[in-house]
């Protein structure tokens, strides 16, 4: 890979010609249409997030003549460059030379036409450090990775677009990670995460590839559509919905591509289901409000998805204390199973610690986790009870 450094490229020369597309939240271009601003490799622009902090930093650092540290660009051809590192940087300083946002001046927004000439010429005659490198695609891609491991953190999903650039990954971005798509809203009741920072199209990758996301990217990668990607997570978005009438908060990042592969061969009826849910949801036995959807979907099977209230210590110690002083003057075992059963604990008194706490009634008929409903039994007859 061959090297240069360039020292006097100014702002007002990187900014010419400098387009911002809202719709995929890319800056596109720049130096008068040389220079390639977002290649398809590059990540979104995430320095107007959390209320443009960075890109602010981005102009005061100008301002007050501070250096931005070396940006690099990748020469592809004779009179063509991509920006390999600095991407943010270049649009936070075009963005802001076109307007596009305000930084805070003694507590008023100015933007950019509304500063003095001085400041407008502060910025324009910057001149930014460039390191230009040539090389072939898998030498400057490992290099890539390097800095920006070295750098600004770069997310898994992000990696991997780099990794598998191409014209897959492209139709991908522009449907999942395109911060404009309507459905997004949609989708946000059921996947975590902003399409800027790639966490829909990454589930949509981990859905659709039953979690070998890198594999079917690899296998993908010159794919010329993505109707595979796009109608499997759709199904699962609308297989979810339809059975869950309801949009709870504690639905947002379950792993729906799991429950749809296990239930979506099931029927259910909607109402009923969001019956069971609200019921659910009312109980204040439930701990585990995320586990209340598989919970229902596998047939109100396994309550443990549910992690249901146990009984406090207390509780435990009295009824230990009420059930041994009774088992004492029978003469028979403190496990009420024990007692009753042929072993050879019959008369076993069993110290606290041996016990557990048992639900008489299970909570799945009703039986609340209160001192009347709880009775203490050997750990050995507990967990054979727990398990039928
Ligand atoms: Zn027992």
């Amino acid at each position: 890979m061959k090297t240069h450094l360039i020292k006097d490229l100014t702002v007002a020369e990187i900014c010419d010609g400098f387009v911002y597309n809202e719709l995929e939240g890319k800056g596109l271009f720049g130096l008068g249409g040389k220079l390639t601003i977002q290649p398809e490799y590059q990540r979104n622009y995430i320095y107007a997030d959390a209320g443009g902090k960075k890109e602010q930093a981005v102009i005061s650092s100008l301002l007050k003549k501070y250096p931005l540290g070396l940006i690099y660009f990748n020469k592809v051809d004779e009179n063509k460059f991509e920006v390999l590192d600095g991407q943010q940087r270049i649009t936070s300083i075009g963005r802001f030379v076109t307007n596009k946002f305000s930084i805070m001046d003694n507590g008023n927004p100015k933007y950019f036409d509304s500063l003095p000439a001085d400041q407008r010429a502060i910025i324009l005659d910057s001149t930014l450090l460039i390191y230009v490198c040539e090389g072939v695609e898998t030498e400057i891609k490992e290099w890539f990775e390097t800095i920006n491991t070295a750098g600004v953190e770069i997310n898994p999903q992000e990696r991997l677009n780099a990794f598998y650039s191409g014209p897959f990954v492209t139709l991908a971005k522009a449907e999942f990670s395109n911060s404009q798509n309507a459905n997004i809203q949609k989708w946000s009741a059921y996947v975590k995460g902003s399409a800027n920072r790639q966490d829909f199209l990454e589930r949509a990758l981990d859905w659709v590839s039953k979690g070998k996301i890198a594999d079917y990217m690899s296998r993908h990668r010159k794919d010329d559509n993505i109707n595979e990607l796009k109608n499997y997570f759709n199904s699962v978005i609308d297989w979810v919905s339809s059975v869950f009438i309801d949009v709870e908060n504690e639905m947002c990042g379950l792993e729906w591509g799991r429950l749809y592969e296990t239930y979506h061969t099931t029927a259910y009826n909607p109402a009923e289901v969001s019956t069971k849910v609200q019921a659910l949801y009312a109980d204040p036995y439930v701990r585990n409000k995320k586990g209340i959807f598989e919970y229902v979907l596998g047939g109100s099977q396994s309550p443990n998805l549910l992690d249901v209230r146990v009984f406090d210590e207390a509780t435990k110690r009295t009824v230990y204390t009420v059930q041994t002083k009774k088992a004492q003057a029978k003469g028979v075992s403190n496990c009420p199973l024990c007692a009753s059963g042929p072993e050879a604990n019959k008369h076993k008194i069993w110290k606290l610690a041996e016990m557990d706490a048992d639900h008489v009634t299970a909570w799945s008929k009703g039986g609340g986790t209160n001192i009347k409903n709880c009775q203490m039994l050997c750990k050995t007859h507990n967990r054979a009870k727990g398990n039928r």
